[in-house]
């Protein structure tokens, strides 16, 4: 016999962790006690060695699925009690810990699904049905500690019964903070295009009969408003793509269930499990051939960015006792205009949404915290998030060194895709997607976020990480903090990519990306690094390109071709640049001469783009990354041999030359081979142009460990074959998971970039 004192540390409180904890003791057979004090839980545990060896395993192993465990500490203790069960205590306060008690949203759960269409449950079609394992949490939230006072639930009293749940330590809705019923919770209204609301005794009935007609309509989700019409109506597909001004990008779907998901999608057992966990992301999967799904939704793209639905509104868009037919697929894309932040607020639905929905399905629960879906995918069974938001945000990260006596830290995150994150104590929470923070929205956005952020927590931080990149604005909000630590663009993707993986000390890290300030002030992109998180040293790169006129490639990928193709000589690099350039020829002529926004860049992110266009795959970028994700699509089943590298050593480091291969390319375009071989073989150079630099890298510094990072590695057929090959090359290979590959995860490694140099390890 013995008795143990137990603490879990993480986030375990508003998450069904007691009523676990118990069901937990009253199975494996011990007695005792649990409790919350302060932001922990506190179990005395009384029973067999072996028995309480069993519940400190299972506390980790089995947790509540909206939990997250940071730690279980235990010691033994000296007393016995005499006691005949396991209980749950009153809550008592204690000194606060420094872990954040802030769960992320969760997707609708299975029992909450069930009572929604069981027509004896007083929840029988309750839109907002909720329980201790699902709903709305991180989106909810405005103060810290977390409880329901600090939550927009407050503006709703619970009813007797709904507060005899929420009171019982056996009931599934033991102090879920969303919990409310038809009578008591918020309520579903709508609104018209201007605003006037409009008279309706079923808001889902009428929103249910726009969407049979062709309509659009923008509906309330957990983060924010999506625009949602009928996926199998091409008419209302197209319509939505033109009043949105979405052109080209991919419009998100969502299902049902996983039965109808299956018609459209192959699904495999990894997907299967991601799709329905309280995450809900939506799910890049390989569509099924000879589906009715029309081009529109993803214009010659392979894969579906599908998701379930989150919430009981969603659920019953698509299926509703109203007479009306069951939607098998709607689109659901963000409720914004182009690039801006999605609405949250009614105001801003009917102010932006309006001119695009026939009506607004809206609820009186606030949405304090904007969050956009995230998007994941399954690569060699290896979940790949792309877009870190709703369900996953603000899971933190813990940083595998201990941060000493480092303040807590902002860290702003890049340009694209920005998230910032906040590290208190080794433990990195991520905030939410932002986007592009290239416009005063955006930028207000941000402010308000970070802002509310350290409201929610208690947590000001004193230190401040950014890019070196002057022109950020993230860099430029940071001026605020006295204390600031500019960290390399491709420095923090690698410390990203280490901290997520708990890697210490040092490690070559591959960053394949777009473009990103160096430290010699060329813009950086196809990099060989070594280090740590202190520091690096830039062992080696790509060959460098003369660009000019500023930012433009980034949108016309067939300017990178004819930059890249003017850079070599030959007869064929020549002709295909003349056949690209066709009447714009003089314009580019000109552009080289004047010298105007002329840069210098080792981008691998712009090779790739370069190779699309002269492929005459995509000439430009409709929407971020398409032209080569195309190049990637277009490879298909081909297989060929990677084409020429040329490694040249000089003072600095190594240089793999690409232009010969480039070179070949171009003949082979000439010739007129197969596009998909071409990509095939390029993918292939670019795997091997992967492994020839960690040997090259290997060989000076005796490192083995690779960290591939940046956004280059998002594509799929080039990071398993570089993986590949590095793997039977005796390389121990690390990539980016449940952060983001591409500028999403930069706020995580400037982070632990900065948590490193302030606590001095
Ligand atoms: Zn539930
Ligand atoms: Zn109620
Ligand atoms: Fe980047």
């Amino acid at each position: 016999m013995e008795r143990r004192l137990i603490e879990v540390q993480g986030i375990v409180q508003g998450v069904g962790f007691r009523p676990f904890t118990k069901t937990l003791a009253d199975r494996i057979g011990v007695t005792g006690y649990c409790m919350n004090m302060g932001t922990y839980v506190r179990i005395e545990a009384q029973g067999q060695k072996d028995k309480l060896d069993q519940l400190t395993q299972a506390l980790k192993d089995e947790a509540p699925p909206l939990s997250y465990v940071a730690s279980v500490a235990w010691r033994p203790m000296l007393t016995f009690e005499s006691e005949s069960g396991f209980a749950i205590r009153e809550s008592a306060a204690a000194p606060d810990t420094g872990v954040l008690q802030m769960p992320p949203d969760a997707g609708i759960c299975a029992d909450c699904a069930r009572e929604l269409f069981d027509v004896q449950n007083r929840r029988y079609l309750h839109p907002l049905i909720a329980c201790t394992n699902c709903g709305p949490r991180f989106t909810i939230i405005e103060g810290a500690p977390y409880d329901r006072q600090r939550t927009v639930m407050r503006a709703f009293p619970l009813c007797e019964r709904c507060r005899e749940e929420y009171e019982n330590p056996s009931d599934r809705r033991f102090h879920a903070q969303p919990v409310c019923c038809l009578k008591c919770g918020p309520a579903l209204f709508l609104l018209g295009k201007n605003g006037q609301r409009i008279a309706s005794d079923d808001p889902i009935k009428y929103t249910r009969s726009i969407l049979a007609k062709g309509g659009i309509a923008a509906v309330k989700g957990l983060g924010g408003y999506h625009l949602v019409c009928d996926a199998l109506d091409d008419r209302a597909v197209q319509m939505l793509r033109e009043r949105k001004g979405r052109e080209a990008k991919p419009l998100a779907v969502m299902a049902p269930g996983l039965d109808t998901a299956r018609k459209f999608c192959e699904i495999s057992a990894e997907e299967e499990k991601l799709l329905t966990s309280p995450r809900r992301p939506i799910m890049l999967l390989k569509k099924k051939k000879g589906t009715n799904i029309s081009n529109e939704i993803a214009y010659e793209n392979p894969y579906l960015g599908l998701m379930l639905p989150s919430t009981g509104i969603q659920m019953l868009l698509h299926r509703y006792p109203d007479g009306g037919k069951e939607f098998p697929l709607l689109v659901m894309t963000s409720g914004n205009l182009s690039e801006e932040p999605i609405c949250i607020t009614e105001e801003c639905a009917v102010e932006k949404l309006g001119s695009i929905a026939d009506a607004i399905l809206a609820h009186d629960r606030r949405i304090i915290t904007r969050t956009d879906d995230s998007v994941a995918r399954i690569l060699s069974g290896k979940i790949c998030v792309i877009r870190r938001a709703r369900g996953i945000t603000p899971l933190p990260v813990a940083l595998p060194f201990d941060t000493g006596k480092a303040p807590d830290i902002f860290a702003a995150g890049a340009q694209t895709k920005n998230t910032w994150c906040l590290v208190r104590k080794a433990v990195a929470f991520i905030g939410p997607h932002i986007g592009d923070l290239d416009d005063l929205d955006a930028l207000e956005s941000y402010t308000n976020g970070v802002e509310r952020f350290c409201r929610q927590t208690g947590v000001f931080p004193t230190a401040a990480a950014h890019d070196m990149h002057p022109d950020y604005l993230s860099t430029m909000f940071v001026q605020r903090f006295a204390s600031r630590i500019a960290v390399q663009h491709h420095h923090a993707h690698m410390a990203a990519v280490m901290a997520e993986n708990g890697l210490t000390g040092s490690s070559i890290g591959v960053i394949f990306d777009g473009m990103g300030l160096g430290s010699d002030g060329t813009l950086w992109g196809g990099e060989f690094l070594s280090g740590g998180y202190t520091g690096f040293e830039r062992m080696g790169h790509i060959n460098a390109i003369t660009m000019y006129g500023g930012d433009r490639a980034a949108k016309e990928p067939w300017l990178s071709a004819a930059f890249w193709l003017r850079s070599i000589p030959g007869k064929a690099a020549e002709a295909l640049a003349e056949r690209i350039e066709g009447e714009e020829r003089e314009k580019v002529e000109q552009l080289q001469l004047s010298g105007i926004g002329k840069y210098e860049t080792s981008s691998f992110g712009r090779l790739f783009e370069a190779v699309s266009a002269m492929l005459g795959i995509r000439r430009e970028n409709r929407y971020e990354g398409e032209a080569a994700m195309a190049l990637e699509w277009a490879a298909g089943e081909a297989e060929g041999q990677p084409y020429d590298i040329i490694l040249e050593n000089n003072k600095d480091g190594f240089i793999l030359d690409m232009r010969s291969a480039v070179s070949k390319i171009a003949e082979d375009i000439i010739s007129g081979k197969p596009k998909a071989e071409i990509s095939a073989r390029f993918h292939e150079t670019a795997a091997e142009a992967v492994l020839l630099g960690c040997l090259e890298t290997r060989k000076r510094t005796r490192l083995s460990k690779a960290v591939l990072g940046g956004g280059v590695f998002q594509n799929a057929r080039l990071l398993q074959a570089a993986g590949k090959k590095l793997a039977s090359n005796g390389f121990d290979v690390f990539t980016a998971s449940a952060v983001p590959s591409n500028d999403g995860g930069i706020s995580l490694g400037q982070a632990a970039v900065a948590a490193a140099r302030l606590s001095g390890s």
